[in-house]
């Protein structure tokens, strides 16, 4: 599928789907999350690449838990809701 010449799959995230639309809104809600509570940087970007690759990700949303990866990754404290646990660390 093509939006805008760009190819999109259902393992997009929103930033490759809409970055105008949603996904502006969303980074919005993400500027909002207190600095303490907040993901850091590398974890995120952790986190987001193993959405990327996992078969509940749709359009940006988890079929989990039907909350936008981007969002759901950003606060520090959310865990991935699936029963694997995808973004548990390996020690
Ligand atoms: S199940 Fe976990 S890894 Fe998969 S899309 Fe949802 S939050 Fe991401």
């Amino acid at each position: 599928m093509l939006i805008e010449g760009k190819p999109i799959c259902k393992r997009c995230l929103l930033l490759d789907i809409d970055p105008d639309g949603l996904y502006k809104k969303v980074g919005e809600l993400i500027s909002l999350i207190p600095e303490d509570t907040k993901t850091p940087d590398g974890e995120y970007s952790r986190r987001l690449e193993i959405c990327k690759s996992c078969k509940n990700l749709e359009n940006g949303i988890c079929r989990e838990c039907g909350c936008f990866v981007e969002l759901r990754a950003a606060t520090k404290k959310n865990y991935c809701p699936s029963a694997e646990h995808f973004w548990a660390e390996i020690e």
